[in-house]
């Protein structure tokens, strides 16, 4: 067990970093971050900020002596400088887990393995794959198998020739081609599991999205008992199977009731943000101890909970030209709601610049409210 005060290790330096940061300072530990960015989010109220790149041996190596665990918050980092942190010191998710999550057909490729249900897809690496892909695949989408993030990487085809025409567009990179499915709606699930394989669910999130973008998160999810409890089942098994050790999301699409995977994160997630305002325990700080061996904590939603991302083009609402920071005094009028801002110094449309969070005891007033807040600024 890693005990406060003691030095622990970030890999990634955007909000789900800073969070972790949060969550760790108020344990009483130090941390690390290591992002190329000197004004990250996270780097910007650590304890230390390392400037330098992933894979960089030197700061890699003074992250190796001055901390006692590492982990990360982006599946983006180089599984090889997670590979060679874990020669020295714990590192929580493994090496392996990030590298299944950071490439789409590894990833898929898992589900398959061991039976977890996925929309059909085949791997693209070649023209002739695309030539040679079932018809059923059609209409589908073309994803980039790595560095794929917020929609981005991603091209809709009606058929053959479109995916042709979009993989030359997406310059040959490896790809996956997925089914297009008659989403239902989308959830998903955070959970926390522990080197002892102890393993603790949050209450599964709707999800909406705009643009490819996570927009709005509803919890509870308005779906039966059971597809919320059959989601938090399958993202439980996922762990096991991975040996997976630390926060962990699981996306699924939902069709007529059924249950598609659809990516993992090997991290906290945007639709777990709720867990800040709505839970006993909140994600991050379930990362801080499964990170230093700490006993998980309860991770029961003591409230309904709607949360709301916020984008830079809100920022731009007055004026396209000029940034102007948007009237929170309004929003923090609101009752029962939890405003969160990320600290980036530059407003762009589709950047990730806050969040806020309604909470309550009546999930239907909830969601009203948290509709009506979003309302008052945008
Ligand atoms: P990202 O890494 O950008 O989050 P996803 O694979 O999760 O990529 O895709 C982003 C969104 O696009 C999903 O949340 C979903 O709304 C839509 N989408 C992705 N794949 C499919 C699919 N096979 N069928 C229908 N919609 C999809
Ligand atoms: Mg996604």
């Amino acid at each position: 067990m890693i005990l406060p005060p003691a030095t622990l290790g970030m890999l990634g330096g955007g909000q789900l970093g800073r969070f972790f940061v949060i969550a760790a300072h108020e344990l009483g530990y130090r941390v690390v971050v290591l992002d190329p960015d000197a004004q990250s989010p996270a780097g910007r109220i650590a304890d230390q900020h390392l400037v330098a790149a992933y894979d960089d041996p030197d700061a890699l190596n003074r992250m190796a002596e001055s901390c006692a665990a590492v982990t990360t918050e982006f599946e983006n980092v180089p599984a090889g400088s997670l590979a060679y942190l874990s020669k020295f010191l714990p590192v929580r998710p493994s090496a392996e887990a990030v590298a299944i999550s950071q490439n789409r057909s590894a990833e898929k490729g898992f589900l398959k393995q061991h039976g977890f249900p996925h929309a059909p897809y085949t791997d693209v690496r070649s023209e002739a794959d695309i030539a040679q892909a079932n018809a059923g695949l059609f209409p589908g989408i073309l994803k980039v198998a790595r560095f794929g993030y917020d929609g981005k990487g991603q091209v809709r085809v009606q058929n053959r020739e479109e995916a042709l025409l979009a993989f030359r567009q997406l310059k040959h990179e490896p790809c996956v081609l997925e089914q297009m499915l008659p989403l239902d709606y989308e959830v998903s699930v955070v959970l926390t599991r522990d080197a002892a394989g102890v393993v603790k669910c949050f209450p599964t999130a709707e999800n909406s999205h705009r643009h490819g973008i996570l927009d709005v998160s509803i919890v509870p999810a308005r779906t039966s008992g059971c597809v919320a409890g059959n989601a938090q089942e399958i993202a439980e098994g996922i762990a096991q199977k991975m040996d997976y050790v630390g926060t962990l999301a699981v996306e699924f699409f939902i069709v007529r009731g059924q249950l598609f995977v659809n990516e993992m994160a090997p991290r906290p997630h945007n639709s777990g943000h709720y867990t800040i305002d709505a839970c006993v325990t909140n994600q991050f700080e379930q990362q801080v101890r499964a990170l230093t061996g700490l006993p998980l904590g309860e991770a029961r939603a003591h409230s309904a909970a709607v949360m709301v991302n916020l984008l830079g083009d809100l920022w731009y609402l007055k004026d396209p030209h000029h940034s102007h920071e948007p009237d929170w005094a309004k929003l923090l009028a609101v009752p029962n709601l939890k405003l969160h801002l990320y600290g980036k110094h530059h407003a762009r449309p589709g950047r990730k610049m806050g969040h806020f969070t309604v909470i309550g005891s009546d999930a239907q007033k909830v969601q009203e409210s948290a509709l009506a807040a979003r309302r008052l600024i945008g």
